[in-house]
């Protein structure tokens, strides 16, 4: 472990397994598909936990939609209210699930992604 500290800060964080049994137990008790909402604290929890769910989602092979809300938006991304409660929002699909929806969303198009990973100059530095 000590020889990956020299990377950037983003590689040498631990992997978060934080969300691993949270997954485990949407599939056991909903399966793949299911919207659950999750009542948090505040703004910086629900998005933490939204991080974390799409860390263990990755894990696992699935895909996810994972979304905050707050009492006065459907998708909280600029909080105007940080300490007001939140709510993470998440729905995993299968990677088959994933691409199919991505299809239906594009229309086949590539071009059309929002991010398109085939277009390597696309995001930040060290990001690629
Ligand atoms: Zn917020």
């Amino acid at each position: 472990m000590a020889t990956t500290r020299r990377r950037t800060p983003w590689k040498a964080q631990d992997r978060d397994e934080r969300a691993h049994e949270l997954i485990e137990h949407i599939l056991d008790t909903y399966g793949l598909g299911h919207e659950l909402a999750i009542p948090m604290a505040h703004h910086h929890a629900a998005n933490a936990g939204r991080l974390s769910v799409r860390s263990a989602a990755r894990h696992y092979g699935l895909s996810c939609a994972t979304w905050v809300s707050s009492a006065t938006s459907p998708r909280c991304v600029d909080c105007p209210d940080e300490n007001t409660p939140h709510v993470l929002h998440i729905r995993l699909y299968s990677k088959e699930e994933g691409r199919q929806f991505v299809i239906e969303q594009t229309g086949g198009d590539p071009g059309r992604l929002k991010y398109n990973p085939h277009e390597k100059d696309h995001g930040p530095r060290g990001f690629r």
